[in-house]
This record gives structure tokens, sequence and C-alpha cells, in this order.
């Protein structure tokens, strides 16, 4: 899944409304960025069964008018270069204003499918309105009122229309080579690692383009283990002016992200983990991606015996509640701990695509279970007597009982606990339910 369909339009026009009603429960994460811009968000939606990433492009707050149209212009640029499909939003209670008619050119010159989304038509009167957009030229015309949901589904139905490759996620895919991408800001090292390992090169086995554009797969051969590192074009021919935007190296992230197995989540040491990096780090996990935590330029640090534990305690509260995440000190530069990076990455790939025997399972979980029951409820008392794994690609397991909607939270996950406790799941998100049984 990398499909990827980025809302544009300017401020106030009612896109992060439509954002919020395209992922309904879901949660967004947000990018918080200071300065002139306001929350963007990204998240993960679901429609007709097809799942696709939402970027909602967020909005320039105005601080001179000139700035502002050249920021806004540059962003859609880089919506146009980075998403499969847009979301051209306007506003009907406004109606066509030079903003919109600017945007609008440098729209319809983009080769990407572009939906204009008539907001804000929440009766008739302003469908009628409304219908002076059509003169924007735009071959997709959608009239929806974002807050009552109304219209939204046929916009949802065009954007579902486009995802031809519908790989369903939750199958199992066997025989394939671990696929790693290295994920974090601009400046923290990603290249550089890239680099020192692609120095040995011997391991390189082939570079095999990406199923986006925009990534390539190197395929190596290391410690006589296979696997392959996704590479995002721009990582290592580098164009400055489009790196130093984080807008367009979160949405590179995002899609290495989607495909790859395992993400390795660089931080500069000096600067330590930002919410931004909390945010890609927990968009990985819900994706059900196998993580690690790199820690670069360690060598610029001063440090003293407690020094990396110190480190490595403060982080992982800023990545709870998912911790159980293995935490590597390098340098890139010095090439310090590098191929231990590799190491643990298939360590983890192993953890996830490990299946636990059932038989195995049921020992270990059900003594767990019996040591510490689930929570009495309405006077009845909560029995599982069963568990499996389920043949998923992010590993789940299923939990038989005879009351499974009266299981909460806690004991959910004091199981999760049980199950790292017993199972090696270290960098791996894991997946519970219950079932009737
Ligand atoms: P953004 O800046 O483009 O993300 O716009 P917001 O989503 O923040 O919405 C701007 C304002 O328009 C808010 O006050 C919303 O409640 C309002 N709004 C959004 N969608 C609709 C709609 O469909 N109808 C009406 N009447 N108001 C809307
Ligand atoms: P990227 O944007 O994440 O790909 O980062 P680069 O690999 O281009 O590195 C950014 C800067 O950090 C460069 O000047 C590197 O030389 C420097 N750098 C990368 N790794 C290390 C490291 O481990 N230690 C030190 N001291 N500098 C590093």
């Amino acid at each position: 899944m990398s499909f990827t369909v980025a809302i544009v339009g300017r401020p106030n026009v009612g896109k992060s409304t439509l954002f919020n009603r395209l992922l309904e429960q879901r949660k967004a994460i947000v990018d918080d960025i200071s300065g002139v811009t306001r929350d963007r968000q990204y998240g993960v939606a679901e429609w007709n069964g097809k799942t696709f990433n939402v970027i909602d492009t967020g909005g320039f707050v105005p601080q001179s008018e000139d700035i502002f149209e050249t920021e806004i212009r540059k962003q859609v640029r880089i919506a146009i270069d980075e998403a499969d499909c847009l979301i051209f939003m306007t506003d009907a209670a406004i109606g066509i204003t030079d903003l919109d008619d600017s945007m609008a050119d440098v729209l319809r010159r983009s080769s990407k499918p572009v939906l204009l989304t008539v907001n804000k038509v929440d009766n008739n009167e302003r469908l009628l309105s409304g219908s002076e957009f059509y003169s924007l030229g735009f071959e997709h015309v959608f009239f929806v009122s974002s807050m009552s949901g109304s219209g939204t589904g046929e916009l949802l139905d065009a954007v579902t229309a486009l995802i031809t490759t519908d790989e369903s996620e939750e199958t199992e895919r066997q025989g394939e080579l671990p696929k790693i991408a290295i994920i974090g800001q601009p400046n923290v090292g990603k290249s550089s690692l890239l680099n020192a390992l692609i120095g040995q090169e011997r391991t390189i086995v082939s570079d095999i383009a990406g199923t986006t554009r925009d990534t390539i797969h190197t395929h190596y051969n290391l410690f006589n283990k296979e696997f392959i590192l996704i590479d995002t074009a721009g990582i290592r021919k580098k164009n400055k002016e489009k790196d130093d935007l984080e807008f367009y190296s979160v949405i590179r992230a995002i899609r290495a992200m989607d495909e790859a197995d395992i993400c390795l989540l660089m931080l500069d040491a000096a600067k330590g983990i930002t919410a931004q990096d909390v945010n890609i780090f927990s968009l990985a996990a819900r994706k059900g991606k196998g993580l690690v935590v790199l820690v670069n330029k360690w060598d610029l640090l001063e440090k003293s015996t407690n020094t990396a534990r110190d480190y490595e305690k403060q982080l992982k509260e800023k990545i709870a509640p998912f911790t159980d995440v293995p935490v590597i000190f390098i340098s890139a530069k010095e090439k310090t701990r590098i191929f231990k990076v590799i190491e643990v990455a298939l360590e983890v790939f192993e953890n996830k695509t490990r299946k636990i025997p059932t038989s195995k399972l049921n020992d270990v979980m059900l003594k767990a279970i019996e040591a510490y029951h689930a929570p009495v409820v309405r006077g009845h008392a909560v029995k599982i007597k069963f568990v499996t794994q389920l043949p998923t690609v992010v590993p789940s397991f299923a939990f038989f009982a005879n009351f499974p909607d009266d299981i909460k939270m806690p004991y959910k996950n004091y199981l999760e606990n049980q199950l790292r406790q017993n199972f090696k799941l270290s960098g791996v998100p894991v997946r519970i339910f219950f079932r009737k049984k």
C-alpha cells in the first residue's frame, strides 16, 4: 500500500475537516511545524476495501501576501511531485479567489489526476453557486460538505478507482527477502550510513527499481544474509532545495516505509528525538512495520559510563507505549556499529516472521492467564480458553474467550507484555484480537 492522496487548497476551505472525515476513527499523526505553517497531518484511510495514505498539506498562515503565495505554490508543486492523486479543495461559500486561480494554473499542468472538490456545499443554493467552479477547467468536479459528509462517498469512490494495485496487506508473503528502509529527518546521516554500507562493494548484488518511481531497492548480501535496502532516490542523488523541505522528506519516508518490512528510524544524537520523529515512529508501528532506532553521530557526544543507558531511557519515554524496540548507538562517519545495524534489523525481521507453534503459545499463555485472570465483568468470569497466531504479516494473536467484548485495555496490555516476555518480539508491533468461543 503506497498510494498517496494529497489534499491541497488555500487555508480555511476545509482541508482538515475532510481529512478527519476520510480517516474516521483512525488516528492521524499531526506534524506540528513552527512558524508559518499550521499543523500538517498524515494518516491512512480505508474505503471500498482499499487503503491509501492521505496528507493534509496544511495551510500557510499569511505573513505577507507574496510569501504566502510563493509558499503555497511550492507546496502544491511538491504535492504534485510526490502524491499519486490530488484533491484540490475550494470553498463554495466564498467562490473562486485569485489564489484558487493561481493554484489551478499549477495543478492543470500536472500529469497526476486532480479531483477538484468544491466544499461547504451544505445546501442546494450552494450547489447552484458552486457550479462556477467548472470554469476552472478540471475534468473531475465533486461537490461535498466535509462537515456533514454529503458527497464525500463519491469523492472516495473516485480516489479508490485510481488505485489499481490492491496488494492485500494482511496476506503472508513467503520467500521474499527482508526489505529495510532507513528513514529520518534531513541531515541525520542516512546517506552516510548507506554509503558506509555500499562502500563494501562486493556486498551489492543489484539495484532494482522500487514499486514507486522514487525508490531504489538495493539487493545486499552481508554475513551470508540477503536483504534489500530501500533507498529513496533523494537520498543518494541529493537535491538540496527539496531535501531541505521536511514536507518532502516526510512523504519520502512514508513511501519508503510502505515498501519496507523493517524501518530504521535514524536520529541525530545531539538533537535527540523530535515530535516529528515520534509521529513517524508511531505511524510505522501502526502500519505494522518492524522498528529499530538508530542514534547516529554518537561520536560527537561526550560520554560517561551511563550516557547510552540514560539516553535510551529518555528516548523510550518519548516513544511509549511501544518501547520493546532495539536502540543502537552508531557513527556512520566513523563506521561504528554499522554492521550491528543490519544484524539487529534482520533479527527484528526474524521476530516479525516467526510463527509460534500453537501448542507452545497455549502452554505459555494459558499459564500467564491462570496466574492473572481477566477481571470479572457484570458478575461473570471472563475465561480465555485458547490462543492462536493468525497467518498475517503483522504478528497477530487471537484469544478465544466466553465474553470477548468484556476484555479491556489493561488486560490486553498484560497479554501483550506476556507475549513479549516469553517470545522474541523485539522491534515488532503485535495485534491482539478477542474472539467468541
Ligand atoms: P483548512 O484550513 O483548509 O484545513 O480548513 P478547516 O478544515 O480548518 O476548515 C475551515 C473552516 O471551515 C472551519 O470552521 C470548518 O468548520 C469549516 N468547514 C469545513 N467544512 C465545511 C463544510 O462542509 N460546510 C461548512 N459550512 N463549513 C465547513
Ligand atoms: P542525510 O540527509 O540524513 O542523508 O544526512 P547525510 O548523510 O547527508 O549527513 C549529514 C551530515 O552529517 C554530513 O555532513 C555528514 O558528514 C554528517 N554525519 C553523518 N553521519 C555522521 C556521524 O556519524 N558523525 C558525525 N560527526 N557526522 C555525521
